[in-house]
């Protein structure tokens, strides 16, 4: 057995019967609701997330961290005072609230993954300095202030420090802050970012309480809890159907941050996707599955958009594809998700993270990783100084830059990239490993006593096969699981040549039960198909396996001012974006796509991974507005234009682009 499960085993038996028996032990979880795949298969249980570290980037994922670490992330503690030397995280004078813990939230993880020497001197500032300022009483964090949140962000940072080094410091520093906090929340109650983000908190609080089993830890992830917004239980009656009214949120006392604002928040929205998740793992999990899902699918119908997330500019605005998507809310939708996966364990909730890692999160950086933007569009036809309809941002909000509208996101989008990878494998509830998102990486762990390295080979999501080599350190049988994402309809599984003889089903996990031997060879395809989604007034979007495809207007960048080693950008389109795509369900399928060159930097412009042509029409009706492409004209649209064939590309390459068309009358 596994020395981290037999511990937490061990642990469960000695405190367990105490309060510590409110959370639960998802290894001993009943399996999830999906049908199992096939006949005769073991069923698929919860996951655990591998220590940081035990996965780590190889191929396009590896250049992609490194290109992040040669851009902004590896230089702002340098140039960006927020987060620079006088950080009240590191004791100064500077900035002392959620932007030092954001920044080492993401920094961390990809020093870690790239074992770069640099960034992990600047990360150990930030974390000794936090370790060894730890107040009398177990306060921790700038003297400054005494707010609960940026505290939630920092104690993730911690957890993280502690599965990559195994540092002694971090259990006692953890227990004697929790238990400060249990002790003074009471009479400090959560407020404000606090109260709808507590959930963060929980998940480090049940993240400690299974390596000590202390039960003062169950009683504060129960107070968070009570004193904390219940997310779960509000999307029993959502109350945001629609854009949400920026007057209906100023008009309530407290401006833009009441309730109903706190409530409304994109990245609050974003965070608050793990709540059911933490939830489940503190006691009740059929309740909070159902919850999650119903959850997603509120956000979906009312505020979703083709690239798997949901628009909040800043708050939730709709569904108009024109509407923007902030930084902070994707990577924090994509870290509630990779939770919720490990939690829940089902083959959908990977197939979104990858929809969101592998189109949201590139297209709305530059491809070298030096400027980003505040909110994204998915019809995005310039980046410019004019009036936009967000909610509540101001007009740069979409400008490419160092920290266009406001510095959130420059401090907090570091993590996005490498989470993923460190989520790439997990263990499964029967002590074996599952790839559970794909992406070329290596893995280096233990199962049931020996080591085990695994080599995951592929140009997945440009190209739809995986190669897993399997090296234990002697033979060894275990069961290894494999996702099949939804959209994988005739997805194959050969070991060593040979079909899986239990079959594949799509959006579920098939399970390899076997001896393994070194140099055993698993091969995942997952052939892709042309489909077509349906949007906003009918219009249509176009997908092929994990990527959306857009039509790029082409990219003029004008500057707008430097800042520092990096700059301030507008973007212009160099051509018409305004068609009508002549595709339908019926007809999509039999687009192919072409497949090009993986540039280096794998979502830049130049990069042509693969392609999709399709007939389409100009609609000249359709016209830029105050610099943005209004909504789509209810389809199916007539265009007297000619028709032409136009080339539409990953979403993630394109920073500008149409990707929710209205679709032109046969
Ligand atoms: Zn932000």
């Amino acid at each position: 057995m596994h020395i981290e499960t037999s511990r937490r085993r061990v642990l469960q038996m000695t405190a367990g019967s105490l309060a510590a028996a409110a959370f639960r032990d998802l290894s001993a979880l009943a399996p999830p609701t999906v049908a199992s795949p096939s006949a005769g298969r073991a069923p698929h249980g919860t996951f655990e997330p591998l220590p940081l570290g035990q996965v780590k980037p190889a191929g396009w994922l590896q250049r992609q961290l490194r290109i992040q670490a040669d851009g902004m992330t590896g230089h702002l503690h340098d140039f960006w005072p927020d987060v620079g030397p006088n950080s009240g995280w590191l004791g100064g004078t500077g900035e002392s609230w959620e932007r030092g813990p954001y920044y080492i939230d993401g920094l961390l993880p990809l020093a870690v993954l790239l074992n770069d020497e640099h960034l992990k001197a600047i990360t150990a500032k930030f974390v000794d300095w936090t370790l060894t300022h730890q107040r009398s009483d177990g306060m921790i964090g700038p003297a400054g202030n005494d707010d609960w949140w940026p505290r939630m962000v920092m104690v993730k940072v911690l957890a993280q420090h502690y599965e990559a080094t195994g540092d002694a410091r971090i259990i006692p520093v953890l227990t004697r802050y929790f238990h400060y906090q249990l002790a003074a929340m009471p009479d400090r109650p959560l407020r404000d970012w606090g109260k709808f983000r507590w959930q963060d908190e929980a998940y480090v609080v049940e993240w400690l309480h299974q390596r000590s089993g202390d039960p003062k830890l169950v009683e504060l992830a129960l107070l968070l809890q009570k004193q904390g917004f219940d997310w779960v239980g509000s999307f029993a009656d959502f109350p945001f159907k629609e854009k949400v009214d920026k007057k209906r949120i100023l008009q309530e006392t407290g401006g833009e941050n009441n309730a109903q604002g706190y409530q409304s928040h994109g990245v609050n929205n974003g965070q608050a996707l793990k709540t059911a998740a933490v939830q489940a793992r503190m006691g009740d999990v059929t309740t909070n599955r159902a919850g999650f899902y119903r959850q997603l699918a509120a956000l979906d119908q009312y505020h979703g958009m083709p690239t798997g997330m949901f628009t909040c500019d800043e708050h939730l605005a709709g569904r108009s594809p024109s509407q923007g998507t902030e930084l902070c809310t994707v990577v924090e939708t994509m870290f509630s998700l990779e939770i919720a996966l490990a939690t829940f364990g089902d083959a959908v909730i990977a197939d979104r993270i990858e929809k969101i890692a592998y189109n949201a999160l590139p297209a709305t950086i530059t491809a070298d990783m030096w400027a980003h933007q505040y909110d994204q569009q998915a019809n995005q036809v310039q980046c410019s100084l004019n009036t936009k309809p967000w909610t509540t941002n101001s007009a740069e909000s979409n400008l490419f830059g160092l920290e266009p509208h406001f510095g959130c996101c420059t401090a907090n989008y570091h993590q996005g990239w490498p989470k993923l990878v460190a989520s790439l494998w997990m263990r499964t509830a029967d002590d074996g490993l599952a790839a559970v998102l794909y992406g070329p990486c290596e893995v280096n762990t233990t199962v049931r006593g020996k080591t085990v390295r695994l080599r995951e080979e592929t140009e997945y999501p440009f190209r739809n096969t995986i190669a897993i080599t399997v090296e234990p350190q002697e033979h060894l049988r275990f069961p290894l699981q494999v996702r099949i994402p939804e959209w994988a309809t005739d997805a194959t599984v050969t070991i060593n040549g040979k079909p899986h003889e239990h079959g594949v089903r799509a959006g579920a996990f098939a399970t390899i039960d076997r001896e393994w031997h070194s140099g055993d060879r698993v091969e995942v395809r997952l052939p892709m198909q042309t489909r077509v989604s349906r949007w906003m007034n009918n219009s249509v979007a176009v997908e092929r396996g994990p990527l959306l495809y857009s039509y790029s207007a082409g990219e003029h960048w004008v500057k707008l001012r430097d800042r520092g080693p990096t700059a301030d950008w507008q973007v212009f389109p160099d051509r018409a974006w305004n068609y009508a795509l002549q595709v339908d369900e019926k007809s999509a399928p039999q687009l192919g796509a072409t497949e090009g060159e993986i540039a280096a930097s794998p979502f830049s412009a130049e990069s042509r991974p693969s392609s999709i042509q399709v007939r389409a029409n100009r609609l000249d009706s359709w016209r830029v507005e105050d610099g943005v492409a209004p909504p789509p004209p209810v389809s199916p649209v007539q265009s007297k234009s000619a028709v032409e064939t136009i080339t539409l590309v990953p979403y993630g390459t394109a920073r500008l682009r149409v990707t929710v068309f209205p679709e032109a009358a046969g």
